[in-house]
């Protein structure tokens, strides 16, 4: 997807704070954090939301869940965090490329 800026990143033509990558997904730091901890972990491929998710995907889901606990521990965060994916409009999602928000440090507010 030439147009999503998530993509952009994931080929390194925006310069981002990253965190963690592998063969599937990329990590790095949220422009706006909303905690001392906010970390947004992207698939590398364009998946527009959970929407859009195939039974295709269902290792690269596993993988992104198991890898949370693991990059929140590495950021710090001992005592636990916070997981959001926005989905569409309704859901508040601005960004058209899945990706789950990972975000701690200090009390979070209640949802
Ligand atoms: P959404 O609302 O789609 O769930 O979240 C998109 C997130 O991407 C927002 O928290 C926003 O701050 C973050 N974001 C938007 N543009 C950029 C950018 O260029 N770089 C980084 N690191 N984060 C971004
Ligand atoms: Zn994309």
């Amino acid at each position: 997807m030439t147009d999503c800026l998530f993509c952009k990143i994931v080929a390194g033509q925006i310069p981002t704070q990253m965190v963690f990558t592998d063969d599937q997904v990329v990590v790095f730091k949220d422009i706006h954090p909303k905690a001392r901890v906010h970390l947004l972990v992207v698939p590398r491929t364009h998946i527009a939301s959970l929407d859009e998710l195939q039974s295709g995907h269902d290792g690269l889901v596993a993988h992104m869940m198991r890898l949370l606990p693991t990059l929140a521990k590495s950021q710090g965060l001992q005592d636990g965090f916070r997981t959001i994916i926005n989905t569409g409009p309704g859901g508040g999602q601005e960004i058209a490329h899945l990706h789950i928000h990972l975000v701690g440090g200090g009390l979070l507010p209640g949802l």
